[in-house]
């Protein structure tokens, strides 16, 4: 049996929970730091890999922030656990708020190759609205120092934030794209059930970005990022030549990965799981020795032709049609059905050439074409 060469590490401390974020994180409780690192060295002790990683991903919450001590043990940790490939594409999502020289150092020492910043805005207005503790002026500062020690820098930006304007939208897209990244990463604000900014616009105290304004914002994005020599390969990512996150294209090709801490999913093929959600949960229950999975689905050969499918068409290039059939054992157009063609019909989807992709106009509606083609 074959062993993933895709690994995510789940870090889910952050200083404070942003009012739009539902990610699987622990706010204000960086005491737990030497529990979580005793529970995950324990997790993938349980998981021994001996094929060599094509990529490596710290993910949050934000792995940044973890104090010094703590940031070295995790890497030594990693270094120890995991053999590398010669080109391992090791990731490191990282948030101006404390990015310390010393963090900088050690994680690329570490041999960290790709750092991505989440900077959301260069507007303090709208830093302030989504309760980011960075300014403008300081992740333009944190950008440059990342920017000198590692070949491969990322910045993710959010749109339609309460407020915002197309003009204050596209003077952010100026603005990463004068400081020359190597991708940018742009997501539409989404106020999902539970969050605060849920109940905030609830309570009409937050005003959500009617759906024209949104579109144009991702219209402005590709445009000025293509303007710029930036490649748009999938849904929210854009990239210069030679820089498209490796990672995540394991993800959206159907590939096999292996995700530890808390929340982590892993995926073998057949079968999906993810780890308890709750960080204190996980953290008991690794160490004493129980099973830390959440959920675990076993997909059936139509459901994960079917994901491989929607996720295929995140990327703008699209698929295959005759891999994805011999992929999946699955004919694509009796398994797209009527939707498939009602798709193409509207325009959202385009099939030439034996590639199926999403049309211009599509990638406005890939929610709606995705949840079509389920
Ligand atoms: S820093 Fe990122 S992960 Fe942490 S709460 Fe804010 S948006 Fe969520």
């Amino acid at each position: 049996m074959t062993q993933p060469r895709a690994v995510y590490i789940h870090v889910p401390f952050c200083a404070h929970r942003c009012g739009y974020c539902d990610f699987t994180l622990i706010a204000g409780r960086d005491d737990l730091a030497g529990a979580y690192l005793d529970a995950l060295q324990a997790e993938i002790e349980r998981s021994p890999l001996t094929e060599p990683l094509d990529t490596l991903f710290l993910g949050g919450g934000t792995p940044t922030q973890l104090d010094e001590p703590h940031l070295q043990r995790l890497l030594d940790l990693l270094r120890s656990a995991f053999r590398f490939s010669p080109d391992i594409e090791f990731n490191v999502e990282a948030n101006p708020d404390g990015l310390t020289d010393a963090k900088l150092d050690a994680l690329a020492n570490a041999g960290v190759k790709r750092l991505s910043l989440g900077v959301q805005s260069f507007d303090d207005r709208f830093l302030s609205v989504l309760e980011r503790r960075h300014s403008s002026e300081s992740a333009i500062e944190a950008f440059g120092r990342c920017r000198s020690r590692f070949p491969d820098v990322s910045l993710d930006l959010i749109f339609a934030v309460p407020g915002q304007t197309l003009a204050d939208w596209q003077h952010d897209l100026q603005t990463a794209i004068a400081l020359q990244p190597n991708q940018v990463s742009t997501y539409g604000l989404t106020f999902e059930k539970g969050t605060t900014f849920w109940t905030r616009r609830e309570k009409g105290q937050l005003d959500q970005a009617d759906d024209s304004l949104e579109r144009s914002m991702y219209g402005a994005a590709m445009d000025q990022l293509a303007a710029a020599g930036f490649e748009h390969y999938e849904i929210s990512s854009f990239a210069r030549p030679g820089f498209r996150c490796r990672h995540n294209q394991v993800y959206w090709n159907g590939g096999e990965y292996l995700g530890f801490g808390p929340g982590a999913a892993s995926f073998d093929g057949g079968v999906r799981w993810q780890n308890h959600r709750s960080t204190t949960t996980w953290i008991r229950k690794v160490l004493a020795g129980e099973d830390a999975i959440g959920d675990r689905e076993q997909l059936d050969p139509e459901a994960s032709a079917r994901e491989h499918l929607i996720l295929g068409l995140r990327q703008i290039e699209g698929l295959n049609v005759a891999a994805f059939e011999t992929q999946t054992g699955f004919a694509l157009e009796p398994l797209g059905g009527e939707a498939l063609s009602r798709l193409q019909d509207q325009s959202l989807l385009e099939l030439t050439d034996d590639t199926l992709r999403l049309t211009r106009e599509g990638r406005f509606f890939y929610d709606t074409v995705a949840a079509d083609l389920v």
